[in-house]
């Protein structure tokens, strides 16, 4: 856990979250500010800062946090109409949060154009 990282004081509980999924890996909650009907973050349980910083040993837990985000998308019935998974990384792409996370976004039309 890296010290005043706000993610990490949700995934150990020092900060409350809307929790939807948790396992060993990985943990999913609420965004608190929501862009759509449905908005979770999907967030490793070990701090990693962003994309930027992955290393070859954590492909199999970025790859877990894909397949989280599918299985939420089918228990909030969105999975049928689709859904945006955003991973910002860095300034330009308007990361405000330095634990890597996916977002899934969906419940209605998405608008276009990406950026
Ligand atoms: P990003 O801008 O991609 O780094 O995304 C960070 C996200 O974290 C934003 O969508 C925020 O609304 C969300 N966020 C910030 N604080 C909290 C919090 N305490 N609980 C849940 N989501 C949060
Ligand atoms: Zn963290």
């Amino acid at each position: 856990m890296a010290d005043s990282c706000l993610f990490c004081m949700i995934v150990s509980g020092e900060i409350k979250g809307t929790i939807v999924f948790r396992d060993d890996q990985a943990t999913a909650f609420r965004d608190i500010n929501p862009v759509a009907p449905t908005h979770i973050l999907i967030v490793p349980n070990k701090h990693i800062e962003s994309v930027s910083v992955l290393e070859s040993a954590d492909e199999q837990l970025i790859g877990h946090l894909f397949s989280v985000a599918g299985q939420l998308a089918k228990s909030e019935g969105i999975a049928e109409g689709g859904y945006r998974l955003i991973t910002n990384t860095g300034p330009d792409a308007g990361q405000t949060v330095f634990h890597i996370h996916v977002h899934l976004i969906g419940g209605q039309m998405m608008r276009h154009p990406m950026g």
